[in-house]
């Protein structure tokens, strides 16, 4: 059979170079094969015809049948919109355009009988239709009937005759020039095993449903396929990675580690502390290298897991390390852990970009050497100079700022690997988790120190400034500091400062016997870090940024975190810069200030943020709300694979039982060697041929 990834669309009868090059260019359609999973991202019901009094709320694309009564320009400028009162003899709708007016106006009759097709929306009371495609009541024949497919199409591929009905017609000439048949891409006893619909006609019925319920089948099978073969990749160089790699074993749990614990620990660990330490002592003693992420939202108490951990290296001999991303961090956490350590007697270094040269002298030979045990750093660690005798465990704060191969490099320093541990404060939902980390072992903080009092957060107007003010005068009189955060506007640096500056002036004059202060990312490494140390010290009342601070500065009294133009950051984005605040024994505030002018999507995103502290439900509704809002369905599921079909925010099942299929298939035949799989082997490799094997790494 032929290779329908390797058949170029501009073959197919009706398609020829230009419309081609656009379908490439403007759909990611270059073969035949990208052509049948180039999926409709809705369907029609045209098998009836609706009434206007059974609509609510929730439907989907319908049509009716009526007349239009009346047309009426209403508003003015950019609300400027024509309705046309619709009745079918159950009730009255609106029709509404915003565009095309005139043309509309002159093209419908009144009182004649239309088709009109669309999607009710609510509007105050009742509800209405925004653009409703329209026909006459003779072309019903041709326009009603079945499930209709929906293609996205963009405005260049509209220009060149390609709508959503062209993509249906070169879809049906594709499959019947190919019989309606397509390879399979799953082994027969993988098939039975699932009692799925075979691929040619889910592929059929995708484009040309028989019916809702084959539509349905055809979706789970298709959806199943591709979350399928991301994690069958995934686990398979996980389980290679588990079997190549041997860890360093550490069968102690000694005298610093012990020591530690009881008579240094200023507090009692949380119980998801105490169970994730566990699960890294388990991993780091079992004789295979550990690769884990740690979860946990801000201010859960990652760095004292760390310390921990660091302290069983110890014990067994062999150093550790600690990559922060920014200086800021890495000088932060080696405050934090010669605290915790006090005199015990490990000796510790932080090396940094801005490590004198002098120190860097006496430093690099002492690692070198084995004499420093616990080194706490920025990527100036993965700089060739530095050489471990014995790195036994490297953490990684903050993961999402190193690139997989900065990580990478960080661990082929020695001849065998040491454990990894990354660490994060973003939290990903589970089924993210899967699918992006599949490989690496999840441990989760779900528990906040006691004692906390949870942050209040409130949303308010920037037209009420005044009050804002005041507000913060009052906390700043009760001792505590505030951080006010502007964003960075993409493409448009000047604007980001003007923002930023025009801030700082105005926070200078209303608070004129205060101490403010101001960093951004544009600053010298210096500058930035002489300004943040006012704040950290105390002198400054108030520290101005941008989204520079976002990442894990600890200053605990520091208890009003306001964010100046919130509808311009993202869910989880706020989470972070809230969890700046509510490290200290007082009430601590986070203060969202927006326009009035909010879109549906960002009100419901600032809600949710009011609404609860929790990082993880913060993190399924981000995933929902963007899910939801992307249009063509396309969501990364990891490094560079895109799904088409399947959703992380809902297909959360399929995922996991494709997960657990996937796993038996490996538990069986762990290389795919055998004849009945090499299917998916060849598989595999088509769908990630241009991918590294980062899985033996990251
Ligand atoms: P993050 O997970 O954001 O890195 P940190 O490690 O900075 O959090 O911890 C935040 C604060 O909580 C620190 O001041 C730390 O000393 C404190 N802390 C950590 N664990 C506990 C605990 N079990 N009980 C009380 N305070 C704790
Ligand atoms: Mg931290």
């Amino acid at each position: 059979m032929l290779d329908l990834d390797k058949r170029s669309i501009s073959y197919l009868p009706g398609v020829g170079p230009k419309k081609a090059d656009i379908l490439v260019k403007e759909a990611g359609i270059s073969s035949y094969e990208d052509l049948l999973y180039y999926f409709p991202y809705r369907y029609v019901d045209r098998s009836r015809f609706y009434q206007v009094a059974e609509i609510n709320g929730s439907m989907p694309y319908i049509q009716l049948k009526g007349r239009i009564l009346s047309f009426e320009t209403l508003g003015e400028g950019r609300t400027r919109r024509l309705v046309a009162r619709f009745a079918d003899g159950s009730g009255v709708i609106d029709l509404v355009w915003f565009k095309g007016v005139a043309f509309v106006k002159n093209k419908y009759v009144l009182n004649k009988e239309y088709i009109v097709f669309g999607k009710p929306t609510e509007f105050g009371r009742s509800y209405n239709i925004a653009h409703p495609e329209i026909d006459p009541i003779e072309q019903g024949g041709q326009v009603a009937g079945g499930l209709t497919p929906f293609y996205n199409t963009t405005e260049k591929m509209k220009k060149s005759f390609l709508n959503s009905k062209a993509i249906q017609n070169l879809q049906y000439s594709l499959l019947k020039s190919l019989n309606w048949d397509i390879p399979e891409t799953l082994p027969r006893h993988l098939l039975d095993r699932v009692g799925m619909m075979s691929l040619p006609e889910a592929i059929r019925n995708i484009h040309f449903p028989d019916s809702a319920e084959a539509l349905k089948s055809a979706q789970l099978r298709l959806k199943f396929d591709e979350l399928f073969f991301v994690q069958l990749n995934t686990l398979r160089t996980a389980t290679m990675r588990k079997r190549k790699l041997k860890g360093i074993v550490f069968p102690n749990v000694g005298e610093m580690f012990n020591t530690f614990y009881k008579d240094y620990l200023p507090f009692e660990l949380t119980g998801a502390q105490k169970r994730v330490v566990r699960e890294i002592r388990a991993d780091m003693g079992s004789g295979r290298q550990m690769n884990r992420l740690l979860q946990g939202d801000v201010g859960s108490g990652k760095t004292l897991v760390a310390l921990l951990s660091m302290l069983l290296a110890v014990d067994n001999a062999y150093q550790a390390c600690i990559m922060a991303p920014t200086e800021i961090l890495a000088n932060q956490h080696y405050v934090t852990i010669m605290e915790f350590l006090k005199d015990m007697p490990i000796k510790v270094a932080l090396l940094t970009g801005s490590t004198k040269k002098k120190e860097r002298e006496k430093i690099l030979p002492a690692i070198a050497s084995g004499e420093i045990q616990i080194v706490i750093g920025t990527h100036a660690l993965i700089e060739e100079t530095v050489v471990f005798s014995s790195l036994g465990l490297s953490i990684i704060d903050e993961q999402h700022r190193f690139g997989v191969e900065q990580r990478a490099r960080l661990w082929t320093k020695n001849s065998v690997i040491p454990h990894v541990l990354v660490m994060t404060a973003t939290p990903i939902p589970r089924t993210l988790a899967m699918t992006l980390y599949g490989d690496l072992d999840v441990s989760v903080i779900d528990e906040l120190p006691p004692g906390r009092k949870p942050i209040k957060t409130l949303h308010r107007y920037d037209n009420k400034k005044a009050q804002l003010y005041d507000f913060l005068r009052k906390e700043i009189q009760l001792g505590r500091q505030v951080y006010v955060v502007y964003p960075l506007i993409e493409g448009s640096e000047k604007l980001d400062y003007k923002n930023l500056e025009e801030g700082f002036e105005i926070f200078k004059e209303v608070f004129p016997e205060y101490k403010v202060c101001m960093v951004h990312g544009k600053m010298k490494a210096a500058d930035k870090d002489a300004e943040m140390q006012k704040f950290i010290s105390g002198e400054a009342n108030m520290l101005l940024a941008t989204t520079v601070i976002e990442v894990g500065v600890n200053v605990p009294n520091a208890s009003v975190m306001v964010i100046e133009s919130a509808e311009r950051f993202g869910l989880s984005q706020l989470h972070q810069l809230r969890g700046r605040v509510g490290r200290g024994a007082e009430q601590s505030y986070c203060v969202l200030v927006s326009s009035y002018k909010l879109s549906n999507d960002t009100r419901k995103r600032l809600e949710i943020m009011v609404s609860t502290n929790d990082g993880f439900e913060i993190a399924e509704a981000d995933l929902r709300l963007r899910g939801h809002g992307d249009l063509d369905g396309t969501q990364q599921s990891g490094e560079g694979v895109y799904l088409k079909i399947a959703s992380l925010a809902t297909d959360g099942q399929i995922l996991q039982y494709a997960r657990d299929i996937a796993n038996e298939l490996l538990d069986k035949d762990p290389d795919l060697t055998d004849e009945t799989n090499r299917i998916l082997n060849e598989r595999l490799s088509k769908i990630f041929r241009k991918k590294t094997n980062w899985g033996l790494i990251s």
